[in-house]
């Protein structure tokens, strides 16, 4: 087998096993509205590790994306990561763009239903903002959306079990992630993420509308 993909694997499954980068991973993203709320805790990201293991989430690599800003991402439809290959993931910061796309599959594997795709987004930042702080304490200033993120997380670190950040809360982070050209809405009918497989998670609640996407 790929010596690289043993590597990455590996590196991947540590991570989501080590009590440095999970343990400050327990919080609650209030939807404040009828589509579902979000919970990330430790034992999200163990069940990833686990899945992995097991084959059922797998992950490739690509030389680039599309997007140059663009460093990882995790495909709902196929149930997998996919990194850059020029990713160092046993380093701190390749691990937080890890904990970035676990945070994903965690909540794809939770099988929540539709919800916002925005919600998904803010969870990830968080996690990622929150084990750069708890590992670093302080913030690196990397644009607008992981400034925001950091400014969440800080309330993550200084441990409240179980926090719960409301809707109104996250309305800072939610529109620097609408504002950024990575996440642009999509009309697209084909479009890859409005796509279902496994779980129903991978539809999303639009927020404008307030209902779901097709
Ligand atoms: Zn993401």
């Amino acid at each position: 087998m790929d010596p690289q993909y043993v590597a990455f694997q590996q590196a991947i499954i540590d991570t989501l096993r080590n009590p440095r980068y999970i343990d400050v991973l327990n919080f609650q993203l209030l939807s404040g509205n009828s589509s579902p709320d979000i919970h990330i805790y430790p034992n999200a990201y163990r069940g990833v590790a686990a899945a992995i293991e097991q084959g059922r989430i797998n992950f490739d690599y690509v030389d680039a994306f599309d997007d140059p800003d663009q460093l990882a991402a995790y495909d709902t439809v196929t149930n997998q990561f996919v990194f850059l290959r020029s990713s160092v993931l046993n380093m701190d910061i390749g691990r937080s763009a890890v904990i970035h796309e676990a945070t994903h599959a965690a909540i794809d594997r939770a099988g929540i239903g539709i919800h916002s795709r925005y919600l998904d987004e803010s969870a990830a930042y968080i996690a990622e903002a929150a084990v750069i702080l708890h590992l670093e304490g302080r913030r690196r200033n990397t644009g607008r959306i992981r400034a925001e993120a950091q400014r969440q997380a800080r309330q993550l670190v200084i441990r409240h079990p179980r926090f719960q950040f409301t809707h109104d809360q996250l309305i800072p982070l939610i529109r620097a992630i609408e504002g950024n050209s990575l996440y642009a809405p999509t009309d697209d009918p084909v479009s890859r993420i409005y796509l279902s497989d496994t779980f129903d998670s991978n539809r999303w609640w639009d927020e404008k509308l307030g209902r779901r996407q097709q």
